[in-house]
Order: C-alpha cells, then sequence, then structure tokens
C-alpha cells in the first residue's frame, strides 16, 4: 500500500505507540448480548519465512477491560500482503498479516461501549478496524485521527507477541483498547471486506471535488481498471456523475467498467500513438475533451498521456503511483502551464472517508452496481498461500479470505 520506507517508520510510530497497551488484566464482560460460544484456542495464518503462511494454533487470549474479542468472518489480500509474503520488507517475519478483516464481535471488556464513531457495540455485531497513519500533515490531512487514533491500530502488521492474534488472516483476532474499530453491522460481508480499498478511492475522490472542477455533470476519464480505478468509476457512478470514460487494455476489465457505471470505454491497444488515443477519448466524452481524470496505473507512460486527454481548465487526481513506479515524463509547458490544468495526488485516506466510505457501499447496491464482484476469488484460511499466490499473479482483481 505504500512505499517502503513509509510503511517501516509508520509500523515503527505504532509499535512505540503499542508498548504496554495490551493489558491483560481481568476476564472482561459479554457486554449487552450473551456470551459467543467460545473455542480454547484460535487459530492465525502467520508469515513464517518467505511465500511461506503456517496457520497456526494459539491459546484463546484474555479479553482485557478495554478489548474486543472478534471472531473474523473474511479478509481481503492487499499489495501490502504480497510485498511482505514476497521479501519481508519491513522485516516482521514471523507475523500475522490481514489489515482489511471484518468480523463479529464474541467479547468485549466492560470498558467498551462504542466504536470509534460513537457507535455503540455490543456482542454479534460486526466490526473493522482501519489501519489508518498518524496524524502527520505530510501524509494527508488528518483532522478527525487526533480525537479517534488511539494508538494501536496497524492490525497485520505487528510483529508477533505472547497474544498472537494481531491479524485478520485468522479466526480470531483481539483488538485492543485504543484502537480504530468501527460497528459496521449494516453492511454484508462482501462489503465490509471492500471497505479498506474503498476509502482509499474515497479519499481521491474528496482530493478531486477540492479542485472545485469535479462537478455533476463532468465529462470524466478513469485511466486503468484493476481494482482501484474500477471502484473510482463505481464511486463516480454512485455521486450521480454520468459521463465516464474508462481507458484500459483489456477488454474484460473495460465490460466490468461498464457494469460498474462507465458510459463508455476506450481500449488503448486499438489505438496507435497518444493522439490518436486522445482523439478516441475525445469522441467518447462527446466531442469534448475530459474535465477531469483519474490516473489509477502505476505506469509512468500513463501518466504522461493522461494530460492529452484533459480540456484546458480541467482537472487532474493522480493516485495510481501508490509505490514508487520510476519518473514519467511530461512538457510542463503544453501538459500543465498552458492548459492549467489544476491536480491533486492522492494517497491512503482519512477516518472521515472511512465513514463516507461505509455510504458509499450501501448506495452502491441501492442503484444495483455489482460491486461485490470486485472479490473474484475468495480462499478459506487454510489456503492461504494459495490465496497470496494469486494476488501476485494479477489475474483476478480483489482476492480474499473467506472463513466458513
Ligand atoms: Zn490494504
Amino acid at each position: 500500500m505504500a512505499d517502503t520506507a513509509q510503511i517501516e517508520e509508520i509500523v515503527k510510530q505504532v509499535l512505540a505507540n503499542m508498548a504496554g497497551s495490551a493489558a491483560m488484566a481481568g476476564s472482561g464482560s459479554a457486554g449487552a448480548g450473551a456470551d459467543r460460544a467460545i473455542p480454547k484456542t484460535a487459530h492465525v495464518a502467520m508469515l513464517t519465512s518467505l511465500e511461506h503462511f503456517d496457520v497456526k494454533e494459539f491459546p484463546m487470549p484474555e479479553v482485557g477491560d478495554d478489548d474486543i474479542l472478534v471472531k473474523v468472518e473474511g479478509c481481503g489480500v492487499c499489495g501490502t500482503d504480497a510485498h511482505e509474503f514476497k521479501r519481508d520488507p519491513f522485516g516482521l517475519i514471523p507475523v500475522a498479516l490481514g489489515h482489511e478483516g471484518t468480523g463479529e464481535i464474541v467479547k468485549m471488556g466492560k470498558n467498551v461501549k462504542k466504536d470509534s464513531a460513537g457507535k455503540d457495540l455490543k456482542v454479534g455485531d460486526k466490526v473493522v478496524s482501519c489501519m489508518i497513519f498518524k496524524d502527520n500533515p505530510d501524509i494527508t490531512m488528518f483532522d478527525l485521527n487526533k480525537q479517534n487514533v488511539g494508538g494501536a491500530d496497524v492490525y497485520g502488521l505487528l510483529p508477533d507477541d505472547d497474544i498472537h492474534l494481531n491479524g485478520w488472516f485468522s479466526d480470531y483476532i483481539l483488538i485492543r483498547g485504543g484502537s480504530t474499530v468501527f460497528n459496521v453491522s449494516d453492511l454484508d460481508l462482501y462489503s465490509r471486506v471492500l471497505i479498506e480499498p474503498c476509502a482509499v478511492l474515497i479519499h481521491a475522490v474528496e482530493r478531486a471535488k477540492s479542485t472545485n472542477i469535479l462537478r455533476f455533470n463532468s465529462r470524466v476519464v478513469v485511466q486503468g481498471c484493476g481494482p482501484i480505478g474500477l471502484i473510482c468509476i463505481a464511486i463516480l457512478r454512485t455521486m450521480g456523475i454520468n459521463t465516464i470514460v474508462a481507458v484500459d487494455g483489456e477488454q474484460k476489465r473495460l465490460d466490468f467498467a461498464r457494469e460498474l457505471g462507465a458510459a463508455e470505454t476506450v481500449n488503448f491497444k486499438e489505438h496507435k500513438g497518444i493522439e490518436a488515443l486522445a482523439a478516441a477519448v475525445q469522441e467518447k466524452c462527446g466531442g469534448h475533451l475530459a474535465d477531469f481524470a483519474f490516473q489509477c496505473t502505476g505506469s509512468p507512460a500513463a501518466h504522461s498521456n493522461i494530460y492529452k486527454f484533459i480540456r484546458n481548465g480541467g482537472g487532474l487526481c493522480e493516485l495510481g503511483f501508490f509505490i514508487n513506479g520510476g519518473d514519467a515524463t511530461i512538457n510542463p509547458h503544453f501538459d500543465i502551464c498552458s492548459k492549467e490544468i489544476t491536480t491533486v495526488g492522492s494517497w491512503v485516506y482519512t477516518l472521515r472517508d472511512y465513514a463516507t466510505t461505509f455510504d458509499f457501499l450501501k448506495s452502491a447496491k441501492k442503484i444495483g452496481l455489482p460491486i461485490d464482484k470486485l472479490i473474484t476469488h475468495t480462499y478459506p484460511l487454510e489456503q492461504i498461500n494459495e490465496a497470496l499466490k494469486t494476488n501476485l499473479a494479477m489475474t483476478g482483481l480483489k482476492i480474499a479470505i473467506i472463513n466458513k
């Protein structure tokens, strides 16, 4: 999800905050509901060496007064997980990975009453944690974070400790007091698994709106129809934008882009050279260049090209370079200066974007967008190694572990 150095810094920060926060005292109460039957042991997929998880069995930990024990229902596989699986760039092995998870509260400490948005919490509620970064204005503009982030929040990137239940690739996870947690009982399982990647796009669209160029009747180009571009299209469509033109080189993805709300598609492989490609985009935009463009690929050439799709005075949101994909060449005179293009970058999300994401997922369903189809492959926990390999092979869109 992020540049190695940045993630390392974040993990360090979180670990510093974690120290001493895992209070083990007290047996915890069951809150409003009755205790669910809780087994004596939990299973955690532990990355024990490069490209290898072992599903390990650990004793169920005590639930402290501020803690929440969650029975995990599922967890998406993220690029960050794949990165760690292949190279261990953060030096975390052995580690319980998985941060895009969700599940049901089976036990809560007596001090736990509300989630990070102030919603009541009880046994039986469905929750997600939030991998949110601290209030570092250099990353994004966080205001709500200051209120909501307690400390221990990056489950799925914590080194192993004597609790062990630190990641969402597991059947149980112990959410420690002070963590960011949201009650999302009103969303179905697949929607909940998609919250984290969707929050990235909600943030990007909010960044785009900050230019004051993206409007209800804008002509919008979305370049790149991987999960990021596809979710971007669904969000724009849910907002009511009609003229969305998807650009990609794979027909299957372009077809799915239509299902998620694109009005028109352009397969770049059918057009030789940037002039022909820009002309094709213009034609699909009803004879005009785009008012706004979202760059959702990690390809430097794609970044260079996208300016040619945008009208004078238009806007651009670059969000494809989630990690360092190298330098891109542009002509500052023709591409930015003389066209007066307003550009914004977007990276990760804020807590406010998380709350907006819940609403987006409900709205998307309401207007019939097949969001669930973004999850192309599911695996049980025992097949986590296969799940990661499928992610690395990039044959699907979103891969998820779904527990029985
Ligand atoms: Zn992620």
